[in-house]
Parts: structure tokens; sequence; C-alpha cells
């Protein structure tokens, strides 16, 4: 997945354009800048790339999440449908408005399950946040539906799965806002960065606004601008922005490269008959950013990922165990551990979610091993790495 890997002489050229005027800054300062704008220049990119009306940049995948949902006026109180299996980034973001984190069951999609969605819907929830982990989708269409019944927005956290596509539609663009990471870990990188997708002016608007300052950015003295509302400071770089560009036009080559890597382990463990595969909802194509798999108990999971550890396979995730993307192990959010006082809202609504039931996300999360597809990889690494892990896996069986 990770674009940092390809980082070279694109990138560089479209930094250098940037250090060569020296505005750092994406507003204002117009005389000085040369006609260089490499945030509005990755904004149109982006907005022509995934087919939508709008792009706004913000400085990480977290702030386009919060500012996604600051955008439409989710704000305390109101109720965010999330999955157990994500990155922490999903709660910190709607604790960051003040709103309440509801977290769900994932099923064999890793994604949101979309019955345990609708038993999850109270008459406070305002959002429904399916996150596509690890290169594929939640069934889109059925929690499409759900939210329509219910009133209620649909928005995606593409960050895992840009370039995947559903009933033909760039993930991200069906929901209506969607979210990517430009982070140096995701297929795409600006080191620090993330965007904010709609076809919902008004959402758009707000989200220009939001991300700095509340600055209308009408008019060009930047001094005079108007405060229609309260916002923050979520701006991305020029120079951040600038390595997004040249690493954006190459989307297409990373996309490639991880689905002929995919497609060759896979191939070597589809003959192994007790190893199933991650379910891709009817019309879906993931990114192949990770092979997601299943093997038969969650003992046997264990076992294979310790093993492809002491054999120095590395990439690979049981995610079970893991700290930073499972519910299990975050303490601190059914805590609350917090620097400051929470709010008392959130501090009351927040269920233990060590005593939740969420025993379809333990069957499917414990039986998952997700290896990150690298884009540097040769042929033959790949080759070598698809026959080891056959033999750890049969091994194990
Ligand atoms: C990376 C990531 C984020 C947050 O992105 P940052 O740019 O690191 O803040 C949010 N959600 C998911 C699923 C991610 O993988």
């Amino acid at each position: 997945m990770p674009g940092f890997e390809l980082f070279g002489d694109k990138e560089r050229a479209q930094v250098n354009e940037v250090l060569d005027t020296g505005v750092l800054m994406r507003y204002g300062f117009d005389g000085m800048r040369k006609g260089r704008w490499k945030a509005k220049e990755l904004e149109n990119a982006l907005e022509e790339r995934f087919s939508v009306k709008h792009a706004q940049l913000v400085s990480s995948g977290t702030a386009a999440l919060t500012v996604a949902l600051a955008s439409a006026g989710i704000g305390a109180g109101d109720e965010v449908i999330m999955p157990t299996f994500t990155f922490v980034a999903s709660f910190e973001s709607i604790l960051a408005i003040g709103a309440i984190p509801v977290l769900v069951d994932v099923d064999d999609t890793l994604t949101l399950h979309p019955a345990a969605v609708e038993k999850a819907i109270t008459n406070r929830t305002k959002v429904v946040m399916p996150v596509h982990m690890c290169g594929s989708m939640a069934d889109l269409g059925v929690l499409k539906t759900i939210c329509k019944k219910h009133g209620l927005l649909l928005l995606e956290d593409a960050c895992q799965a840009i370039g995947g596509t559903y009933q033909g539609k760039p993930l991200g663009s069906i929901g209506d806002l969607g979210c990517f990471s430009f982070d140096y870990v995701k297929t795409i990188t600006c080191g620090e960065g993330g965007a904010v997708i709609t076809n919902t002016s008004e959402y758009h608007t707000h989200a220009d606004h939001y991300s700095d300052h509340g600055h209308d950015h009408i008019g060009t003295d930047r001094g005079a601008e108007k405060h229609p509302f309260l916002g923050y400071n979520y701006r991305i770089s020029e120079l951040n922005a600038a390595v997004g560009l040249a690493q954006i036009e190459r989307l297409d080559d990373f996309l490639a490269i991880q689905k002929k890597n995919y497609s060759i382990l896979r191939t070597a463990l589809e003959t192994i008959p007790e190893v199933t595969f991650r379910r891709v909802p009817e019309g879906g194509e993931e990114s192949y950013a990770f092979l997601n798999f299943f093997l038969p108990d969650a003992k046997t999971a264990k076992k294979v990922h310790s093993t492809l550890g002491k054999e120095g396979v590395d990439a690979c995730f049981y995610w079970f165990d893991n700290n930073w993307h499972y519910y299990k192990k975050w303490d601190h959010l059914t805590n609350l551990t917090s620097l400051g006082n929470m709010p008392l809202e959130v501090k009351r609504q927040l269920p233990d979610y060590r005593e939740s039931d969420f025993s379809l996300s333990d069957h499917w999360i414990g039986r998952t091993i997700s290896c990150l597809i690298k884009l540097g990889w040769s042929d033959d690494e790949v080759n070598d790495r698809a026959q080891q892990m056959r033999r750890v896996i049969i091994s194990a069986l």
C-alpha cells in the first residue's frame, strides 16, 4: 500500500516548485507565488479522479473525518455508528466534535455488519460511518438503504481503500461524504494530509471555512474575511500538497502493482482448502492494498501469524491482538482517559465496550490475517513470500 516506497523525481520536482517561490501556505500571497497553487490543483485532481463536485484538502485523514462530521452539522450528543474494527481515528474524530461513538459489529466483509447497524439506531443517531479497512468495502448498497430509511448520513472512511470501487463508482464517492488519508503509510502519500469529498456544495463550503478558522475565503483581503461560524486550523501546507500532486498521477500505476502482487499471493493460498477469503460485497472491487484471509479458528490464525513473524515474513497482521485497530484493547476509549474533562453527555452515554457483545466481530477478526501488499517487492520476492506463506499455513493446520 505505501506510496512512500516509490517517492522519487516527480515528487521532488513538485516540492522544488514550492521551494522556488517559498510560498508554503495554501491561501493568499498571490503576488509571490508565481501562479502556483498546489493544494488547489490537488483538489481539482481529486475531484476529477473521483468524479465528485468537491474536494477539500486538510492536514490529515483524522482531520478529514472531523471536518466532514462538522461540515454536516454533527455535534454534541449526536450518535455516530462506527465499526469495532477500524483505526482509533474513527472515535477520535467523533469525540473531537463532542459526538458519541457507537460501536457495532463487523462481519465477513471485515466492515460494518448491516443488521448490527440497524439494531444500533436510536433517535439520536445522525451518521453511519463505514470504514473500508484493508482495501475493501462495506456493503454500501444495504447501508445506503438503511440510511435513507432512517434519515441518516453515510460517511465513508476510505483512508485504506483509495482506488477501490463499488458498482463502478470510486469508494469515498458513494456516501454523502467520503474521507481519504495521505499519511506516510497510505497508498498515496502527502507525508501528512487528508481530503473530504462530497457532491453537496453546502458541506464543501462548510468544510472549506471550518478547516481554516471559519474564514469565509471571500474577497482578496485575508484580514477582512468574515467568520460565519467557529472553526479550527486543519489546513494542509503547499509542501504536502505538492507531494500528493505527484503521487495522484501515479495512483493507477500503484493500484496495478498492488493487484499484481495481491494476485500472486492469493493464487498460492487459494489451493489450501482451509483458507477462505474476506467477502467483497457484490459489485465491489478491492483496491488490493491488503490480502485478507480467514483460517479455520483463532488458534490456528495466531499460530500462523507468529510463525510468519519468526520466519521473517513481515507485514502480516493479526488484528485481534492489535491495540490500534480492534475494540478489545481500546481501554482509553472505554475509560475515557483524557487529559482534561470529557463532555458529560459523552461520559454518560458511552457503554463499556469490554462488556458489550461483539461475538460476531470476535468470530471473524479472531480468524483473520491481513498481509500488506507492498509496491517495491520484486517478482522473485513476491513468489518466495507466497511459497513461504503456503508452507507456514499448511504446517499449522
Ligand atoms: C490512516 C487512517 C486514518 C487517519 O488518517 P491520518 O492521516 O493518519 O490521520 C483514518 N482511518 C483509517 C481507516 C486509516 O487507516
